[in-house]
């Protein structure tokens, strides 16, 4: 099994239910336990601040997946719940990103592990700290 901490955030419609109904797509996949879970909070746009305050939180997940099985998994169900990419960090319903999966290293087209802007982002840091504090230190300090 493989431990990875996921990063959910959400601006339009309703952004608290948006992220429960994440969280619920992201427990009932047969190979993925989620073991913990931050408060939401409630965050100002980063990079594009023209837009609605967002809605964030973190999970832990255990996994038998690998990365980018899982990256295939969440992008899934962001597409279920009806996201549209359209601008670069625009609004989104649902966006679910890979902060970290086990201590591993990646930089590959489709997934670089890490997530290569959550050192920088305490939207992402914040709730990662609340259920997690060991790998939010190590994001920070690589
Ligand atoms: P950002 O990645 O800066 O938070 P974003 O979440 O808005 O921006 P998306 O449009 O959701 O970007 O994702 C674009 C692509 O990023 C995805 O299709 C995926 O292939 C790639 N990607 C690379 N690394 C990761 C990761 N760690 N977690 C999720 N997606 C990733
Ligand atoms: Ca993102
Ligand atoms: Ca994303």
């Amino acid at each position: 099994m493989s431990k990875a901490w996921l990063s959910l955030g959400a601006n339009i419609g309703d952004p608290p239910a948006q992220l429960a109904e994440a969280v619920r797509r992201i427990a009932a996949h047969q190979d993925i336990t989620v073991v913990s879970q931050s408060a939401v909070l409630t965050t100002k746009p980063w990079g594009k601040t023209d837009q609605p305050d967002f809605a964030n939180m973190a999970i832990a997940i255990e996994t038998r997946l690998q990365p980018l099985e899982l990256l295939d998994i969440v992008l899934g169900i962001e597409r279920d719940m009806g996201r549209v990419r359209d601008e670069v960090w625009g609004p989104r319903l649902i966006d679910i990103d890979i902060i970290a999966y086990d201590r591993l290293e990646v930089k590959s087209p489709r997934l670089t592990l890490p997530h290569p802007h959550a050192h920088e982002r305490s939207f992402v840091l914040d709730p990662l700290r609340q259920i997690d504090e060991s790998v939010a230190t190590w994001i920070t300090s690589r």
